[in-house]
């Protein structure tokens, strides 16, 4: 067999590799793309085993009663009962009792056809996705100063040519290694790099500034640094005149927030911001790229409009070789986001609630707009009402394992129990799946084409490389499948270029327009960046050059003030969590802890403390702890780092049972994007006895 030229199944980096099958195993070789340059991290050049993994569903599963276990059926009784229950269920609550719930590593194809399968087959309002807890704060922002969300308005190809660059909550070397390249492009030519974060982590420690920040104080950073560019002399006033509105208001509040008063609220010495002020705004070329620690709070739009507003100050977006990004996690978040998964979107980054948007996408799907269901919730406060007396009454979900992602974890357990129905269709029995009524086994990344769209918004061609076990069917089929049990099937087509050319002709117009971007475009040519309006469009890797996509062609300045974390630390929880990904795993985990190599890398679940706080506690490298806030318990192996501050300690996402940081963290939602605050609760920490810890590791 040839090999096959694809991408990665993980983050949104999309590294490029190849697959081919060698006598009974397949080889992976990174291919040179310009995101990742021949390299690829662990999870990437592990990402095959899992297709051959012995936990791979291959035959759909039911259970008669919650009490009953799951067993093995057809693909005709599976979706039979969905299809029988939905209608039953629909019947006795209306169209709202049904709800969806998707994910940003679904391609753009799926993320099409699961918004339209939501609002075409179930008419119901109620869908959203786990893109919510990953991105939406930085899209928001986004939307706001710049009237366009796309994560990098730059190719990534462009960092390297920066002269300084400040990176807020994102640690890169580890959830991203191939970007470090990148970075180290810009260092070798003597650009200087500045991380904000509450850990020394491996990205931190490269940077020539590390702003160690108390959790949740990143606004007042943002502030402080506009604060700082405005009295020593670094603002652009000339491009706040030309391509700007809103610079008065913002300076009136940034003028409160004098460095010892921000020192004060983040503990970051003055004399570290001033030097990262005089690296940004002495430098030619510079970048300010936010990732989740700044997005992944209660605050988070009003902290990526903070940096938005450092940015704009300093005169970077649209300037060469400058800007600002959001760094997008998830594999295709970016385009997860665009085509209609969102609560209160349609596809082309459409508004659901505009009436010439509504027209546009209904005449595509052969319906009247007068058909179509208005917004929805947001994922958290989706996930919430499930169950309740005016919540769906059914879950079905594609993509995502919310037992191990959502926050308040415990709250989603009880919901998600509360249901009279739970679909889950996933490739293993993930820890969703396990708690579902019928569970219906899907093709991989590799199994099947798709078009994904990356970090930068370039749009590009996820290739087939091999036929899906058999009794395995892609989510397009499985869609289609249900469609026809609604009696509108022939709208639900399972061949996903069919399914890109209609998304192409609904995005036509809309702020994501992919009307340019072919099937065969977006492989041969390493992928096409939206927008791309017609054929001949080369489509734009650079946004913002002339103009910004606002009414008036200017970015707007945000006012924005700081303001607490939603639980701050007191007597009961003295101490600030915050959470994050490791080297090894990705996201929930359901993929990456069945890989044994990422598995032996990293066992275990754990917590990370400072040694003076583990002296305070009689605690030591290795002891089992147990980590408590309001909501709940996590327990992990301690491990002492001077790396974290003395009064934060850090827990990975990545793992279930016991060891689910998920179980601690707060569903305190940011008012605009409803990003929940991942990063920060209040918990108080304790030895437990070694033999209690337990966490789930899936690999057999
Ligand atoms: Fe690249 Fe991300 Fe895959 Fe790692 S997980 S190989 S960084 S796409």
């Amino acid at each position: 067999m040839t090999a096959t030229a694809t991408h990665c199944p993980y983050c949104a980096l999309q590294c490029g590799m190849t697959l081919e099958r060698v006598d009974d195993r397949i080889a992976i070789t990174p291919r040179d793309f310009p995101t990742n340059r021949g390299g690829l991290c662990q999870k990437g050049w592990t990402s095959a085993d899992l297709l051959s993994s012995p936990e791979r569903l291959t035959t759909p599963l039911m259970r008669q009663t919650r009490a009953a276990p799951l067993l093995p059926v057809t693909w005709d009784e599976a979706l039979d009962r969905v299809a029988a229950d939905v209608r039953r269920l629909q019947a006795e609550s209306g169209p709202d009792s049904i709800a969806v719930f998707g994910g940003g590593g679904l391609t753009n194809e799926k993320s099409y056809a699961l918004g339209k399968f939501a609002r075409v087959a179930l008419r119901t309002s109620k869908i959203d996705y786990n893109g919510r807890f990953c991105m939406s704060s930085a899209a928001a922002a986004g939307n706001k100063a710049f009237g366009v969300d796309r994560g990098l308005p730059f190719p990534v190809t462009d960092i390297g040519t920066a002269h300084a660059i400040l990176l807020v909550g994102s640690n890169v070397a580890e959830t991203m290694p191939p970007f470090v390249q990148h970075l180290a492009d810009a260092q070798r030519s003597g650009g200087a790099l500045i991380v904000a974060d509450p850990r020394r982590t491996p990205t931190a420690q490269s940077a020539a500034v590390h702003l160690q920040l108390t959790p949740g104080t990143d606004l007042a950073l943002a502030l402080g640094l506009l604060h700082l560019a405005m009295t020593d002399g670094y603002v652009d006033k000339e491009y706040i005149a030309d391509r700007t509105t809103g610079f008065d208001d913002v300076w009136r509040r940034a003028v409160t927030w004098w460095p010892e008063r921000v020192e004060r609220v983040t503990g970051v010495p003055v004399e570290q911001m001033r030097e990262a002020v005089r690296l940004l705004g002495s430098a030619e070329r510079a970048m300010i790229l936010t990732a989740r620690g700044a997005e992944q709070q209660s605050k988070g739009t009003d902290t990526v409009s903070g940096f938005i507003n450092l940015a704009l100050a300093l005169g970077l977006p649209g300037r060469p070789g400058s800007g600002y990004g959001c760094l997008t996690g998830q594999g295709n978040g970016q385009g997860g986001r665009e085509h209609g998964q969102k609560a209160d979107q349609l596809p082309g980054y459409r508004k659901i609630d505009d009436p010439a948007a509504r027209e546009h996408v209904a005449g595509v799907w052969g319906i009247d707009a007068s058909e179509l269901p208005g917004a929805g919730v947001s994922a958290y406060e989706l996930l919430d009402s499930l169950g309740t007396v005016d919540g769906p009454r059914a879950l079905l979900v594609f993509g995502s394992n919310v037992v191990v992602s959502a926050p308040n974890a415990r709250r989603v357990d009880e919901r998600l129990a509360a249901l009279d129905l739970l679909v889950v269709a996933d490739l293993v029995l993930s820890e969703t799946a396990a708690r579902a009524d019928v569970v219906l086994p899907v093709a991989q990344w590799a199994e099947e084409d798709g078009t994904m769209t990356n970090l930068e918004g370039r749009v590009l061609r996820r290739n087939k490389a091999f036929e899906p076990p058999p009794g395995v069917r892609t989510d397009l089929e499985v869609l289609s499948g249900l469609a026809d049990r609604f009696g509108c099937g022939e709208k639900f087509p399972a061949d996903p270029a069919a399914v890109f050319a209609e998304l192409r002709r609904a995005s036509a117009g809309g702020i994501a327009d992919y009307a340019g971007v072919t099937w065969e475009r977006a492989a041969s040519t390493g992928g096409v960046f939206w927008p791309c309006p017609d054929e001949s469009h080369p489509g734009t890797p650079r946004l913002f050059r002339e103009s910004f996509p606002t009414p008036d062609g200017r970015a707007r300045f945000v006012e924005v003030e700081h303001r607490p974390v939603a639980e701050d630390i007191d007597q009961d929880y003295p101490l600030y969590l915050t959470t994050g990904r490791v080297l090894a795993h990705y996201q929930s985990g359901a993929q990456t802890r069945r890989v044994r190599a990422l598995v032996d890398a990293s066992p275990e679940p754990f917590v990370e403390a400072h040694p003076e706080l583990a002296l305070r506690y009689g605690l030591h490298e290795g002891d089992a702890v147990r980590v408590t806030s309001r909501r709940g318990t996590a327990e992990g192996v301690l491990r002492v780092t001077e790396t974290i501050r003395t009064d934060t300690l850090f827990m990975p996402f990545h793992w279930s049972g016991a060891g689910r940081a998920n179980s601690v963290t707060s569903d305190a939602l940011d008012p605009t994007s409803k990003m929940p605050e991942f990063k920060i609760c209040a918990v108080r920490l304790e030895a437990v006895p070694a033999e209690a810890v337990q966490h789930d590791v899936a690999v057999s």
